[in-house]
């Protein structure tokens, strides 16, 4: 329930969001990715449509489907615009259309306003019957390798709009572009609180000990979010004090490989038995949660990071973060204020053992990253941003103060 949310989120988007909806209300809002499950975008939609129905908003989600063919050329697309150096050729674009057209057939575009989430779908704007359509880029796209983006605009130039997370994301794109970070949800089962029992709970289920230190990085199985780092900087910090290293992930329906990279991992940890490696199930939301409470200290060793969402929920949580300054990661660790942003694997290991040594320093930091999600990182600001922008490409060329 929206009224739930009082007294938790700041009240100035609650406001805001039920002024949004009175004038939005019946109207259709259709988004669109490529998975219901794995990673930051399915995560926030699953949360988010439920709370636009209940403002009055006709608001849908689906997603494409694809093949494996499909899922090895976008993801090749998603890592070539995160700046690794692959080449996606005409048969492949062919194909990311052809599929993209099939689905245009499928799907219901019908609808007030569009919002098409990352590079898979973002061929649907050639099916556009009506509304506003906009398209919402969650990744890193702030170097690029060479030609890739400029490619894929031949789709984003046909949107009436664009919204990145990160200023420095936004491209010439000769179309209007918003700046909207993702956001996490306070009472959802990843976040919500958790009692100590359900936390023990975990505990004993993954065999994690109560006296010892834990290290904590929760991530998808991806050579950006650097696990093979994370070992490098344990393996230092383990010199010194001891602790466990916990990589948790699970596998996402359009990250085809997940499984490569966990097998990388799991070789590179060796048989070292205080470094876990979790294979979570899909929707293991109040394990996550709890694995955060139960963290001493969290990193998101990111190479590239669209936004990194698992930064705002381990801040939620109270907990020391330590973040690669990377993409939108810097967004929300304000260096030596709300956690430490690194560079490098020496950086890492560093700054994990000035948290351990200096514990009340982390718990201060710690306090000061719950506030600052609370004011800038929470779904309603979310939803806020986004009605905003609908309700402004609804009203292009009108004075919105007079409307
Ligand atoms: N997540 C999850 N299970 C996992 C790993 C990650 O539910 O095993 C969640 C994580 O808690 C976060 C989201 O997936 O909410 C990841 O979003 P983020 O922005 O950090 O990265 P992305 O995967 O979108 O690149």
């Amino acid at each position: 329930m929206i009224s739930n949310y009082t007294g938790i989120v700041p009240g100035s988007d609650m406001l805001f969001i039920r002024k949004l909806a009175e004038r939005l209300a019946g109207k259709s809002f259709l988004h669109i990715n490529s998975t219901k499950a794995g990673g930051g975008v399915a995560e926030i939609l699953q949360r988010m449509i439920p709370i636009m129905v209940e403002l009055g908003i006709d608001a849908r989600w689906d997603i494409i489907e694809g093949d494996d063919r499909f899922f090895d050329i976008t993801k090749k697309l998603h890592n070539s615009l995160q700046g690794s150096p692959e080449t996606i050729n005409d048969d492949m674009w062919e194909y990311h259309l052809e599929v993209n057209k099939r689905n245009a057939k499928k799907l219901n575009l019908d609808a007030d306003a569009v919002l098409i989430h990352d590079p898979q779908p973002a061929p649907l704007i050639g099916f556009k019957q009506r509304g506003v359509w906009i398209w919402r880029c969650h990744i890193d796209v702030a170097s690029p390798y060479k030609g890739i983006f400029e490619n894929l605009s031949r789709y984003c130039t046909q949107y009436d709009a664009a919204i990145f997370s990160v200023a420095k994301f936004t491209r010439s794109l000769g179309i209007d572009q918003f700046i909207i970070p993702p956001s996490i949800d306070p009472l959802s089962d990843k976040n919500r609180d958790l009692s100590d029992e359900e936390i023990h709970d975990t505990r004993v289920r993954f065999n994690l000990p109560p006296d010892r230190p834990i290290i904590l990085q929760i991530s998808r199985f991806d050579r950006f979010k650097d696990p093979i780092g994370v070992i490098q900087a344990y393996r230092m910090v383990k010199k010194y004090n001891d602790c466990l290293l916990v990589l948790a992930g699970s596998p996402a329906t359009d990250d085809p490989e997940g499984e490569a990279v966990l097998k990388e991992v799991q070789e590179y940890a060796s048989d070292d038995p205080d470094i876990r490696i979790l294979m979570l199930p899909p929707f293991s939301d109040r394990d996550i949660n709890a694995l955060q409470r139960i963290a001493t200290v969290v990193l998101q060793k990111s190479l590239k990071e669209g936004f990194g969402l698992t930064v705002s929920e381990a801040m939620w949580k109270g907990k020391p973060v330590i973040g690669g300054a990377v993409g939108g990661i810097p967004l929300q660790i304000v260096h030596g204020l709300t956690g430490f942003l690194v560079h490098s694997v020496e950086g890492a290991a560093f700054r994990i053992r000035q948290f351990l040594n200096y514990p009340e320093m982390a718990e201060r930091m710690g306090t000061m990253g719950r506030e600052y999600v609370r004011n800038n990182f929470l779904i309603t600001r979310q939803i806020r941003d986004y009605l905003t922008v609908w309700y402004s490409q609804e009203h292009k060329g009108s004075n919105l103060l007079e409307l």
